[in-house]
């Protein structure tokens, strides 16, 4: 059974550390340049933690800036952090917490399967053991029949030893539950949860896991910092690179135009134990999931998300034929074959559509657009258009759109189906009505779910449309999940999971986190490529950096097909053309891919070139 909130204990004022932190809560003390709870953040985000409680306490402005940093961090303080022990601040979290949780120490460094060992095993509350370590300090746990019966840092109280506490552990709601009951019971301010723990285990089944070999270390005082630093930390670090080596599938380069390079997370987060969709667990994954997406887009309070089992086509098809009433046009704008698709959805559903079309790769000139818009605006209900063109990799602007959109009083319909999480948007300020997107491009999960971020007003205003579709409309599947916490047909259950994680890696890398390393992506790649000769169909100021097409080399022994095997071959794909003025292969620089990637690629492509003899 695996669990989605974490419950970090962080109020205590680390004492025995005081001139090392500096006015700093433990939790900052940095090792490699990075704060620890920075480091354990990552590492619950990757088990599968989509919800982290910190209690805070001593200098709790720190954890509250994560707070604003990370939405899914929540903080809460122990008002009497300096006089109590740790169950106080547990208990203090008890407003929060209303499921089965990990709970840790903010002071704690550890490798990754701490987190998934607890997160894998059957039993709901486990408590994580290693072998020795002889950090000083340790914590002997006494086991009998499978279970937990006592604690303490006198081994000889140990009768049969499973190990030392880590100070990880799994705890239910129930136990939980016991706990605070226990801890109200004993009124004693300084108890701590390790010993509360011990009190209730007669009345509760506390299971074990031991990892022998665990790499971990809790730092209290200076000696466990210097023993951290030197020997935990750099064995840590070589253990977790090469285990990540030995286990993953063989990582491969996505530069096409998505579906885009996953993460280990993202990958692993599709084996999940089998659970039937209507199930309530179930309905509270796809509420926090479309609650997140909205929140991608800054919509948070006025919009919703619709979510389908389609590819990104399929979200656009829900959107426009669901929201242009019967007696109105939508003004669609063509600068791509995104612009085209919509095009050939409004006639399939016989919606009445005017076409604004302009060269493939050139910008949207405003003033015909405008023009246009005064000779239509008895016509027209919407606009759409596509906002990182992938055709070409040209970006449109939804500010430029969305400006002339009210000032004669229409919506908008935003194709951003490789620019949502990619390149920010904020949805309120930029008054967007509709934004399609899918799971499998700038937001890296898998591929298979259609995402519609819609205004709450125009959503419900959509209700008076007649029905044209069954399966994709738009209002009736909002409706169905509002009422029922159910999606309205069978969902891709496992994409689902494999979507969530890939949210909360989003959030985790945040929103300029995720838009900069596109940005560095793409700036390594145009340099190498110029370096090498090539030219790009666009003028870089209409570059979307998500996606550059590339004029193909005017050379006999250039061939594309070649060109694709040779870097297939070598763990790179790449993707031809599509229609432009000129003719263009397209490399894409979105996904779990890094500058270094790019880099590699850069190599492998000038090699290619050599063998060939291409010249430019
Ligand atoms: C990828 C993409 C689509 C189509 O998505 P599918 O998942 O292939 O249906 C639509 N619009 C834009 C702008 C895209 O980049």
């Amino acid at each position: 059974m695996s669990v989605h909130v974490a419950v970090i204990l962080a109020a205590g004022v680390g004492s025995r550390l005081q001139d090392v932190v500096n006015d700093r809560p433990k939790g900052f003390l940095e090792i490699h340049g990075k704060p620890i709870i920075e480091a354990s953040i990552a590492k619950l985000i990757r088990a599968g933690i989509s919800q982290i409680i910190i209690v805070t306490g001593y200098e709790h402005e720190f954890y509250e800036e994560l707070a604003v940093k990370y939405p899914f961090v929540f903080t809460v303080k122990n008002e009497a952090y300096a006089a109590t022990g740790s169950m106080a601040s547990l208990k203090t979290a008890s407003s929060l917490i209303s499921d089965d949780f990990l709970l840790l120490e903010s002071d704690l460094v550890y490798e990754f399967q701490a987190l998934s060992t607890l997160q894998n095993s059957a039993q709901r509350n486990v408590i994580l053991l290693s072998g020795p370590t002889q950090a000083g300090d340790e914590v002997y746990v006494g086991i009998k029949h499978e279970r937990i019966v006592n604690m303490s840092k006198d081994i000889r109280e140990i009768e049969v030893l499973g190990g030392e506490l880590v100070g990880i552990s799994k705890i239910s709601v129930d136990l939980y539950l016991k706990m605070i009951a226990q801890c109200e019971q004993a009124d004693a301010t300084q108890y701590h949860y390790e010993d509360c723990l011990t009190d209730v285990t007669d009345r509760s089944d506390i299971g074990f896991r031991t990892i022998e070999n665990l790499i971990w270390g809790e730092i209290d005082d200076k000696s466990h910092l210097e023993r951290v630093v030197e020997t935990v930390y750099p064995s840590l670090l070589e253990k977790e690179t090469s285990a990540m080596i030995e286990k993953s599938p063989q990582r491969k380069i996505l530069l096409n135009p998505g579906p885009a390079t996953t993460t280990e997370g993202v990958k692993a987060a599709l084996v999940v134990e089998d659970i039937c969709p209507r199930e309530g667990e179930f309905g509270a994954l796809v509420e926090g999931i479309r609650q997140d997406l909205v929140r991608v887009v800054h919509g948070e309070g006025e919009y919703e998300c619709v979510l389908f089992a389609s590819s990104g086509t399929g979200a656009v098809e829900a959107c426009l034929s669901s929201v242009v009433p019967e007696d109105k046009s939508v003004l669609i704008i063509n600068n791509g074959a995104y612009g085209v698709r919509m095009q050939q959805i409004c006639s399939y559903f016989s919606i009445s559509s005017i076409e604004y079309k302009v060269d493939w790769g050139e910008p949207i000139d405003f003033t015909v657009l405008d023009a246009m818009l005064a000779d239509h605006r008895e016509d027209l209900s919407h606009i759409a258009f596509v906002h990182h063109e992938t055709t070409v990799g040209l970006l449109n602007s939804i500010d430029k759109v969305s400006e002339l959109a009210s000032r004669y009083n229409l919506e908008i319909i935003v194709d951003a189906m490789s620019s949502f999480a990619g390149i920010p948007i904020d949805v309120k300020r930029q008054n967007v009505h509709y934004l399609v997107s899918s799971s499998n491009k700038c937001i890296q999960g898998m591929p298979g779910i259609g995402i519609v971020i819609c205004k709450r007003d125009s959503l419900h205003r959509s209700r008076e449309i007649r029905q044209r579709n069954f399966y994709f409309n738009l209002y009736e599947n909002y409706r169905f999940f509002n009422e029922r916490k159910e999606m309205q047909f069978t969902p891709p259950v496992q994409l689902l999971y494999a979507l969530r994680q890939a949210i909360n890696e989003y959030f985790l890398e945040t929103e300029k986190g995720r838009a900069d390393r596109y940005s560095d992506n793409y700036a390594v790649l145009i340099k190498g490529l110029s370096k090498l000769g090539f030219e790009f169909l666009l003028d870089k100021q209409h570059h979307a950096k998500i996606l550059t097409a590339i004029v193909e080399p005017d050379d006999d022994n250039y061939s594309f097909t070649a060109m694709h095997d040779y870097l297939y071959a070598r763990g790179f794909t790449i993707y031809p053309g599509k229609g432009g003025q000129r003719d263009t292969f397209r490399l894409a620089n979105m996904g779990a891919i890094d500058s270094n990637d790019i880099d590699q690629f850069l190599h492998c492509l000038e090699q290619y070139m050599q063998e060939s003899e291409i010249t430019l």
